[in-house]
């Protein structure tokens, strides 16, 4: 260890892999953690009644598994991963659910007419999952280090986000499973964001598949935490840093933060051009999530669907496309898009035997202070009628709570930024090192950096490796992998 110190402000994902490189690289790092306890938009808890482990944030973990930080960590063989063989499945009205296998063929076999169109669209990227995952967890502003498989990418990218969208389709169940993905993005679909958020979650669907944490994602959290303890770092909570004089001297800061916090934090120090920028960063529209403890499993119509671990709900790509439009356009969807994990069909020890947790959010307005209880529990009930019946309690969180909880979701935005295509590339500003910020040994490691949300620590990693070089002269990527007495 040297005498060389950095502070963390944020204990989520990315400022955990930040301090985890740090404190690999031997500099003496101290995590600052505003909350009760650690891990951000990736914590697990008893939301409803003791017994039932609820995740509070990321319940799906396709980004993690692909993600170059967490390989080199070796995640996989630190905690307990199930990949189940159905990575989401998407119910529809009056036939049976379209569902992505694992198995891309199998997929394919089970769309029917559309499956070789969907073998067409995703196989060549599936062959070529490792280099997909490595251009979309890279800032868009880099040079592509394997052009051919961006150019695959960008053209499918182009066909989905585009009016063109419907042409390779012959039949509703492909196209509807594929918006069931592309509105993980909050975007008016269709467009070049969304279609790139579908074929990224899609490719890693048929590769690595979606696997789920036995535990919850708090797992992947205290794996972290465990491993930046392990290397002299440590972690102090119920600290919310309001200033950054209050960090003492320190050699850098990584802030897990919001631009507007890096603002806020840094006062004047900042120059006025860059601050600016900072402030007019946007936020996007909301979540309003509900989740739920259940004396059994959710009664699917629909069979297959008992083993689905994640669930899009929402009915047919126009269906969903208007329900996303009407939140854009500031309104509450009468016939929202609603996210649905069940954990607990691969992972028992999250409730009491026999009974289930069913996590669920919807997208609303920027703001939004409605609860979406009945919304949700109404829609679950088109494809699971008899849902109300195993309800034993539930814990809901409109978009103003979600930002009570965490200050990085402004308004409820789960992204900590709206996902257009401008701020995909410009996050949180137009630069070939985003996470280094004009004021000196300040750095932004959240997920308004580069490669954005999702729980892959990357955008913490890369901050971290621009603060080593920078303030520290190492420009090596310090070992990561599990090492002798690490467990
Ligand atoms: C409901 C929900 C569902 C999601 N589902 C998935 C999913 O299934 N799969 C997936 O990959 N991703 C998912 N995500 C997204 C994922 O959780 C986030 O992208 C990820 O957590 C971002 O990590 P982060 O470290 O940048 O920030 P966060 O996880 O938001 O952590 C930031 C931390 O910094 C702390 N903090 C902020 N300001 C201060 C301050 N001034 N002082 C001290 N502490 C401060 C906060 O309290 C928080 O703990 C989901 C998020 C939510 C909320």
């Amino acid at each position: 260890m040297t005498s060389h110190t950095a502070a963390v402000v944020g204990s989520g994902p990315n400022g955990l892999a930040a301090a985890v490189v740090l404190a690999r690289a031997g500099i003496r790092t101290t995590v600052y953690e505003g909350a009760d306890t650690i891990g951000g938009g990736a914590r697990t808890a008893e939301l409803t009644v003791p017994g039932y482990r609820h995740d509070v944030g990321s319940a799906v973990h396709p980004l993690a598994v692909a993600s170059g930080f967490f390989r080199r960590f070796e995640l996989a063989r630190r905690i307990e991963l199930v990949t189940p063989e159905i990575s989401y499945a998407h119910p529809l009205d009056g036939r049976p659910a379209a569902i992505a296998y694992r198995d891309l063929d199998r997929t394919a076999e089970h769309l029917g007419v559309d499956g070789a169109a969907w073998r067409n669209l995703l196989g060549p990227l599936v062959e070529r999952a490792q280099k997909v995952a490595q251009f979309t967890g890279s800032s868009l502003l880099r040079v592509p280090a394997h052009p051919l498989t961006t150019a695959l990418f960008g053209l499918r990218a182009l066909e989905q986000g585009t009016l063109a969208w419907n042409l390779r389709w012959r039949d509703a169940a492909a196209p509807a499973l594929l918006s069931g993905v592309a509105a993980h993005s909050v975007r008016p679909m269709p467009s070049l964001s969304t279609s790139g958020t579908a074929l990224a979650l899609a490719t890693a669907a048929h590769a690595g598949g979606w696997p789920i944490p036995i535990g919850g994602s708090q797992a992947i959290i205290d794996a972290l935490a465990d491993d930046v303890r392990a290397h002299g770092g440590s972690i102090e909570t119920g600290v919310e840093i309001t200033d950054i004089a209050q960090l003492g001297p320190v050699d850098a800061v990584l802030l897990d933060t919001t631009p507007r916090a890096l603002v806020r934090l840094a006062g004047e120090a900042l120059p006025s051009s860059y601050r600016a920028r900072m402030l007019a960063y946007r936020h996007g529209d909301g979540v309003a999530k509900v989740d739920f403890a259940l004396s059994g499993p959710v009664p699917w119509r629909d069979p297959a669907l008992h083993a689905a671990p994640t669930l899009h709900l929402g009915g047919t790509r126009d269906r969903i496309a208007a329900a996303e439009a009407e939140v854009a356009r500031g309104r509450h969807a009468d016939d929202p898009y609603v996210l649905v994990s069940q954990p607990s069909v691969v992972d028992a020890a999250r409730a009491p035997a026999g009974h289930h947790v069913l996590w669920s959010y919807t997208h609303v307005p920027h703001g939004s202070t409605l609860d979406q209880t009945d919304a949700i529990i109404r829609q679950i009930e088109r494809w699971a009628p008899g849902f109300r019946d195993v309800i034993i309690a539930s814990s809901s969180a409109t978009a103003m709570d979600m930002q009570r909880q965490n200050p990085n979701y402004v308004g409820g935005d789960i992204a900590t930024g709206a996902a257009t295509l401008w701020q995909l590339a410009a996050r949180p500003t137009l630069s070939l090192d985003p996470w280094r910020t004009p004021m000196p040994g300040v750095y932004l490691c959240s997920s308004a950096t580069p490669p954005g949300p999702g729980v892959h620590g990357l955008a913490g990693a890369y901050a971290a490796r621009s603060a080593l070089r920078h303030e520290f002269g190492i420009e090596r990527l310090p070992y990561l992998g599990i090492t002798e007495g690490d467990h």
